[in-house]
């Protein structure tokens, strides 16, 4: 495997000003296309910090990616550490770089300042890596068995040259062999569960000659599974058949709290779901305020699903709008199995929806109760056939957690109804989620 190293540089990255995405973002890059990133390194944007690090990179790796320092300003000194590495090389005008910048200043109207003629100066021999997305073009450069790929800092712009212009010729010039990487997309299941259920996972699955590897990236409350493959002799076809037995398999065991899969979103799968199978949705929210109505309608198409969304967060319009009897509020209060029942079925006869889902909890951090701790949610869903579906759990979260993850049990519920994998128990969760022997009854 080619052995890549990253450079990023920029004072406001050693100050701490700016966050380093562009290591994360290139890091994963590489892991996809099959290079073994090997170390990070931060400098600022003196030139002796610039050379010193390039100097001691090149002998280590065959790809090292820079990022930083290619504009106009006089901190940029990147193009001119590099030409110095490489035994002193001159920098020489590129005229087609210099056309393009000159074009994009007169399209914007931008007056052209001297200052930015340097943008066109590369190390002799350098390769342009032309920027469609702002001025600083980015360049390659062979310096002995190192490919030198220097790219600006601006996010955008080095993540649109990275994927327009050094992709291709990365696979051509090093003989990438791409990973494969494929995400089964987790609600429900906390990481030591995740862990737990996959633990011999890749044991039992014959990698062949490539090598396998199993992540896991949390996004609360989503878990992502990565499962990479990198190819070995037998190339891709192997590779896409070591993943397909994996991805079954790990499918097999995570069951039904796979939502989906690759770039597929959580509310994207609610939405899915609702469509294949005909159905409308109406949504009562009290204490997450209308976090399960945004999160649905985060995905492109849910208009032709969701048809109200009602914050109903005082008990007169829990009775007005909704349709809750005052005894129900009188005897159980708003928080309380009876509430969101009616609740759901109100909500569901007011926009005539196949399903009607509510929520009402206690989000905290006051308010609870020793009946009504803190996190407690009660949900309930009311379905065609009469059906009252209805969940009640005790979040261990504060109170931005609580409303999230109680948007998403929402949804959750709306989708395994959707797809017939709905039952009476709490079995959406499993681990620390799950229902306590206390909360088991109702
Ligand atoms: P410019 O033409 O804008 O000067 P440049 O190639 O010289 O581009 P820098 O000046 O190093 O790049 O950085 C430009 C901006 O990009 C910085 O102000 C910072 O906001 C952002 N940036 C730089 N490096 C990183 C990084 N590693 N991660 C995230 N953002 C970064
Ligand atoms: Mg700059």
């Amino acid at each position: 495997m080619i052995a890549a190293e990253i450079l990023t540089t920029g004072d406001e990255l050693l100050r701490g000003d700016v966050v380093n995405t562009n290591a994360a973002w290139l890091a994963t890059r590489l892991k996809q296309l099959g290079a073994q990133l090997c170390r990070v390194v931060t400098v600022g944007d003196a030139l002796p910090a610039l050379t010193g690090a390039l100097a001691e990179a090149l002998p280590r790796c065959q790809l090292l990616l820079v990022s930083g320092g290619l504009g106009p300003t006089a901190d940029d000194r990147t193009t001119e550490a590099v030409a110095r590495v490489a035994s002193n090389l001159p920098l020489e005008l590129h005229a087609e770089a210099l056309d393009a910048m000159r074009a994009r200043f007169a399209r914007g109207n931008y007056p052209f300042t001297p200052n930015n003629e340097k943008q066109a100066y590369l190390p002799r021999g350098a390769t342009l890596l032309p920027n469609a997305h702002g001025t600083a073009p980015g360049f390659m450069l062979r310096v002995g068995g190192c490919l030198v790929v220097c790219l600006p800092g601006v996010p955008h712009e080095l993540k649109g040259i990275f994927e327009e212009e050094v992709v291709p010729r990365l696979t051509a010039e090093l003989a990438l062999a791409p990973a494969l990487v494929h995400s089964l997309n987790v609600f429900g299941l906390g990481e030591s569960q995740l862990d737990h259920r996959l633990t011999d996972l890749l044991q039992l699955c014959d990698p062949g000659g490539c090598q396998v590897t199993l992540h896991y990236r949390t996004s609360f409350p989503e878990n992502r599974v990565l499962l990479v493959v990198c190819p070995g002799e037998g190339g891709e076809p192997e590779a896409r058949a070591v993943m397909e037995r994996l991805s079954a398999e790990a499918r097999a065991r995570l069951g039904r709290h796979v939502f989906g899969v690759d770039e597929q979103s959580f509310p994207e799968a609610v939405v899915g779901a609702l469509r294949r199978c005909g159905a409308s949705l109406a949504l009562a929210e009290s204490c997450t305020g209308g976090q399960a109505a945004d999160l649905l309608t985060s995905a492109a198409g849910s208009s032709e699903v969701f048809s109200l969304g009602v914050v109903a967060y005082s008990n007169e319009f829990k009775q007005r709008l909704l349709g809750v009897p005052q005894q129900v509020l009188a005897d159980h209060g708003a928080v309380s199995r009876e509430c969101v029942e009616a609740m759901a079925l109100g909500v569901r006869a007011l926009a005539g929806a196949t399903y009607g889902v509510a929520i009402s909890g206690v989000a905290g951090p006051s308010g609870g109760t020793p009946d009504k701790p803190v996190g407690t949610v009660h949900f309930a869903l009311a379905a065609p056939d009469g059906r009252v579906r209805h969940l009640h759990r005790v979040f261990p979260f504060d109170r931005l957690r609580v409303k999230r993850l109680s948007a998403y049990t929402a949804l959750a519920l709306t989708l395994h109804e959707c797809r017939g994998e709905a039952s009476l128990s709490g079995d959406l969760f499993e681990g620390r989620w799950a229902p306590r022997a206390s909360e088991a009854g109702r």
